[in-house]
């Protein structure tokens, strides 16, 4: 695998997965650690969950409750677009409002690794990923 996939793979795997423990955190989107239940995220690569919003969580558009760590399915907007399956599929809608996408230029440090672009859709066809780029099994055993 080329190195800007196996660093996009890395982010992948530790985004928004530790806690966080910074003082005064906005606990938003930005932070690259988890707050609370609805911006955590279990490695994918790991607990091999697929993107699909779990039936026991996810109703009318809204997540609700926890569920057990080795469902295999999506228990988090994160988990549902910072997955390997879904990530950078789509072409992203920020990006043709007035504005701009504001994450493809939102840069987080993680396990001493800078990522520039945050954004989980694509802004251009040099970003769009292949189907198979990344490997994983369903479910892990
Ligand atoms: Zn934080
Ligand atoms: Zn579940
Ligand atoms: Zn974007």
């Amino acid at each position: 695998m080329e190195e800007k996939y196996k660093k996009l793979q890395r982010f992948l795997e530790t985004y928004k997965t530790q806690q966080c423990n910074i003082k005064g955190c906005p606990s938003s989107r930005r932070c690259p650690y988890y707050h609370k239940y609805e911006d955590y995220r279990r490695n994918p690569f790991e607990w091999g969950y697929t993107y699909h919003p779990c039936p026991k969580t996810y109703s009318g558009g809204q997540w609700k409750g926890q569920c057990d760590k080795k469902c295999p399915f999506a228990h988090s907007y994160y988990e549902v677009w910072f997955h390997p399956h879904t990530f950078r599929r789509y072409p992203c809608q920020l990006e043709k409002g007035q504005m701009g996408c504001p994450w493809k230029t939102h840069v987080v440090n993680l396990d001493n690794t800078t990522f520039e672009n945050t954004c989980t859709h694509f802004h251009n066809e040099n970003e769009k990923l292949k189907d198979d780029i990344f490997q994983m099994e369903h479910p892990r055993k």
